[in-house]
């Protein structure tokens, strides 16, 4: 068991420092990098398809997708004329940083004022490798109920915002919204908190206009 840990450990500090690199070279290029996490079918893609169409006209900006198989949808946000580069981790349930220091090849920073990075649908391992990102987005669908805030509370912790998305199922399903915003708030006190249906395209202003918020204050002019 001791010697598990100690094997975690190492992994754990050899992507810390290439996430530091990571962080560097955001940092020289002024590129705001955005972690999203979620469990599988939360709708991550398709609010990034959302931002990609109402942010493309007005910043530059790429997507990293990570997925376990597929180019789907990475061709998804290509489809709205966004660069998109798609990471296959073969297995992996999770990206680390060296995953997207490789996918950094095929992204020009200097080019590019906003890097999203779709992290592999999951709520468990990716709350544990920092990627080098300056924000985490987490997306928490309303059909996987309010108590998965507490039982997955590392990804939670760690977010700079938290959605709640498909919203408007919220009339079907036994989802208690004011519970779940309680969940996040022992976890968490300042992460703001939005309510989302990016199917229908409801709520997205107040979550993009934060965004947009802080890619003003991470390079102000
Ligand atoms: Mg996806
Ligand atoms: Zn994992």
């Amino acid at each position: 068991m001791a010697e598990r840990i100690h094997l975690e450990q190492h992994v754990l500090q050899g992507n810390k420092l290439i996430a530091g690199q990571n962080r560097d070279r955001f940092q020289r290029h002024h590129v705001l990098a955005v972690n999203v996490l979620s469990s599988p079918g939360a709708g991550k893609t398709t609010l990034l398809e959302r931002l990609a169409e109402q942010l493309k006209t007005k910043l530059r900006m790429a997507v990293i997708e990570g997925d376990i198989a597929t180019t789907l949808d990475s061709e998804r946000i290509a489809a709205h004329g966004v660069q998109a580069v798609q990471i296959n981790t073969h297995g992996a349930c999770h990206l680390d940083a060296r995953m997207v220091m490789q996918a950094l090849e095929y992204v020009e920073l200097a080019d590019i004022d906003l890097l999203i990075i779709e992290n592999v649908g999951n709520l468990v391992c990716p709350a544990e490798f920092d990627l080098g990102e300056e924000l985490d987005i987490v997306v928490l669908s309303a059909t996987e109920g309010e108590d998965k805030v507490a039982k997955y509370p590392f990804v939670f912790k760690k977010a700079d915002a938290v959605i709640l998305n498909k919203t408007d199922l919220l009339p079907y399903i036994p989802f208690d919204v004011e519970r779940f915003e309680a969940e996040v708030r022992l976890l968490n006190v300042a992460a703001p908190i939005f309510q989302v249906s990016a199917l229908k395209r409801d709520g997205l202003d107040e979550w993009i206009g934060w965004l947009c918020g802080k890619l003003e204050a991470a390079d102000p002019q």
